[in-house]
């Protein structure tokens, strides 16, 4: 990447490579760090708690569902060869024996030449093998008359099986319904609730601790003196971790100082994964770095992206024996949520049992060019809305400094421009990983209201 031009306007000044490590891609990155997870173990959830997770059994059916052939319509059941010879104008008159309403057993059998009024979903009694619906009867009027019906006219055939669902239509007893490793949609939590479960064995969440770092921060609710900032990193990260289905505890700030980064891990070692942010720029680095390697391993890397080059990653040993993984986001705002979107978002997955799949992503028109300085892939924030014409466009959300976190809360994507790439000029079409998918019809044009 030596051919790219540095613009005049820059924010940053002319790229260095500060770090020995070698810049790597987001990729590899991302499969170094991903290498560190696995997926949880199960837990029994109740039903309306395991939206989202990945079912860790399969769902057997011990029933027919439906468990009776039961009737699609409210009309009449009959015998079909008794209603063989009905029409509008000769209705087969047949005498009413029974009424059966949806949670009732049908008293008695239907017999040769007898019909019974049902309900749609109630049982079909024995003997009849069709549902006439009351449409195709006499029965409105009769009732217009004032006749309470103890007969019914029939006015047209029926098919044996007409109208009726049989037993195990959905769902045969024995089988497998949904397997193991599918993830708990609501339609998925309705077979399950269909099939008597009220709760399912289930990969349960992560909890992850969340530190911030830094001198500089209080924080909100807490009252901000002069030089300090409001620890806006550990809401929007904690934010992110629960979007994608973790648990976040805020753990709290640590202090540019050994004892007081220790004391913060102590606490954070006891987690499925710990996040922290800031620390990893080249001056402060070396408290972090001092801090994590004697409680584990860490590495400082400088990832091919803009904004968040620079990011910390190893592994911290739990009292316990285990490994803890921890990911040492950038400090800036801005890049500690898209570093976290491209590497906690997929470990976050992988520890719920699912497939570390990319960001949905679509292809927009640019409003606002993209440029890229210095080599690396940008990532730019953007808000998509679609044209007058139904193409989705997207328009800079404003300053794009890795501190202006008030673009970011107006982007619905991350626009990118490749890291061989100089710049994507305004009218091109550019791929945007999407953060927030808002149902198509709000995506309207901006401009025209
Ligand atoms: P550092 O990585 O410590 O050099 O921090 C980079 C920038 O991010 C500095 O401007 C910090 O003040 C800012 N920063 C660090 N941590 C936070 C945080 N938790 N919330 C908001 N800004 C932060
Ligand atoms: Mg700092």
């Amino acid at each position: 990447m030596t051919t790219h031009s540095h613009h005049a306007h820059t924010e940053e000044r002319p790229h260095r490579h500060h770090y020995d490590a070698e810049m790597l891609s987001v990729e590899d990155a991302r499969d170094r760090i991903l290498s560190y997870f696995e997926p949880l173990g199960s837990v029994d959830v109740p039903l309306l708690d395991s939206l989202g997770l990945t079912l860790d059994e399969d769902l057997v059916a011990d029933f027919d569902i439906p468990p009776l052939a039961n009737s699609a319509m409210d009309g009449y059941a009959v015998r079909s060869e008794d209603v063989a010879p009905a029409s509008r104008y000769n209705p087969v008159l047949l005498p009413v024996n029974g009424h059966i309403a949806a949670g009732e057993v049908p008293a008695e059998p239907v017999s040769q030449g007898t019909a019974a009024r049902i309900m749609t979903g109630a049982p079909v009694p024995e003997g009849a093998d069709a549902v006439v619906p009351f449409e195709d009867t006499d029965e409105e009027s009769r009732r217009l008359n004032g006749n309470a019906i103890s007969e019914i006219g029939i006015k047209l055939s029926a098919e044996p099986g007409e109208n009726i669902r049989p037993a195990g239509e959905d769902i045969r007893a024995g089988e497998t319904v949904v397997t193991k490793g599918t993830e708990l949609t609501p339609g998925v939590i309705g077979v399950a609730a269909s099939l008597g479960k009220s709760s399912v064995n289930a990969i349960r969440r992560p909890i992850i601790a969340i530190v911030s770092t830094g001198d500089e921060l209080v924080d909100p609710g807490d009252e901000r003196t002069p030089g300090k900032i409001y620890n806006s990193n550990a809401f929007s990260i904690a934010a992110m971790a629960e979007k994608y289905g973790a648990i976040a505890n805020i753990i709290g700030i640590a202090r540019d100082t050994i004892e007081s980064l220790e004391a913060m891990l102590e606490e954070a070692v006891n987690y499925d994964m710990v996040v922290t942010s800031a620390g990893v720029s080249k001056g402060d680095y070396d408290v972090v770095k001092d801090v994590l390697a004697k409680k584990g391993e860490i590495a400082l890397w400088s990832v091919r992206m803009r904004p968040a080059k620079p990011l910390a990653f190893g592994a911290l040993n739990a009292p316990d024996g285990r490994k803890v993984p921890h990911l040492g986001l950038p400090g800036n705002p801005v890049s500690a949520m898209v570093a976290f979107e491209q590497f906690g978002r997929p470990a976050i997955g992988i520890m719920l049992g699912k497939k570390p799949l990319p960001k949905p992503s679509i292809t927009a028109i640019l409003d606002d060019p993209v440029h890229n300085h210095d080599g690396r892939r940008v990532y730019a924030r953007v808000d998509v809305y679609r044209d007058n014409d139904g193409n989705y466009r997207a328009r800079s959300t404003g300053n794009q400094s890795s501190g202006a976190l008030h673009s970011m809360a107006y982007a619905s994507g991350l626009a990118i421009c490749p890291d061989d790439v100089d710049a994507v000029p305004a009218g091109s079409e550019i791929k945007v990983e999407m953060l927030d998918w808002p149902d198509d019809d709000l995506l309207g044009d901006p401009h025209s209201e």
